[in-house]
């Protein structure tokens, strides 16, 4: 069987179409090394991971290095001086998650695993525990605006996928506050956040688990019974290889069936 990952920062692609697990454990990485806002991005991140253990303002490491290297997907490392966005950044993130309380715990960049899904796995960028609630938090870098909660209530599975993997690591923890923090969004609220208790998170858990098991049971015949296509294919590393997408594009060049076309 296939390998794959339930990573939180694809879980809106492989909730939608879990054939995408499958698909793109079989493809081989592309190495690129002009992903520069992505770069920036895990800079600030691991500006702020320093700030965070370290207890300091991001100021304190200004004119500092910081190298990002991924030997998987990168040709040659990153390197990005510590510069006065990244500080505002970073500081911005500080402001809003405060001072935590007397006796709380707090973590930066916590690697998790699901104890029942161990494919279910990822790193929260701030967590903090106190007593049976916790903070969880994530820094977007970006300026695009990564909403917390949709109109119809539905809540950021990235965050769900963080706050399932908390709730199983921290068993005292009965609710979640979830925010994402925006320094550079292109919005006056930068900071968006909701809740979530154990039970209603264990409902997120069954629909990972079941995409999970039609990724785990499927077969070439009924791969593209399961792929979906959306917006999602978007990031998808399978769209050249992926069945449902052929014929998709088929259906659309001549506009019937793709069976027909000979
Ligand atoms: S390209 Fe789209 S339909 Fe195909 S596997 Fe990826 S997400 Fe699914």
């Amino acid at each position: 069987m296939t390998m794959y990952k339930l990573r939180p920062s694809g879980s809106a692609r492989w909730l939608a179409c879990p054939a995408s697990l499958v698909l793109e454990a079989g493809v081989e990485p592309e190495k690129r090394d002009d992903l520069h806002a992505a770069y920036l991005g895990s800079a600030t991140h691991e500006l702020l991971e320093m700030c965070i253990k370290q207890q300091k303002r991001a100021e304190a490491f200004r004119g500092e290095f910081i190298t990002v290297y991924d030997e998987e997907y990168q040709n040659f490392p990153y390197v990005k001086e510590v510069d006065e966005t990244m500080i505002a950044s970073a500081n911005f993130f500080i402001d809003e998650v405060g001072e935590p309380l007397p006796g709380s715990e707090v973590y930066s960049e916590l690697e998790m695993e699901h104890s029942e899904i161990p494919e279910l796995r990822g790193t929260a960028d701030y967590v903090c525990i106190n007593g049976d609630h916790a903070l969880l938090a994530d820094l977007k870098n970006g300026t695009g605006i990564v909403q917390v909660q949709k109109r119809d209530g539905t809540i950021n599975t990235q965050l769900l996928s963080y706050a399932s993997m908390v709730f199983d690591k921290f068993e005292q923890v009965e609710t979640i506050t979830l925010a994402i923090i925006q320094p550079n969004g292109k919005t006056k609220k930068k900071v968006r956040s909701t809740g979530i208790n154990r039970k209603d998170c264990e409902i997120y858990l069954d629909r990972v688990k079941e995409a999970a098991k039609l990724a785990d049971e499927a077969t070439e015949a009924t791969l593209d019974v399961i792929a979906s296509e959306g917006s999602h294919c978007w990031f998808c590393k399978a769209k050249d290889i992926c069945p449902a997408r052929g014929k998709a594009e088929i259906d659309r060049d001549f506009g019937g069936d793709a069976n027909q076309v000979k």
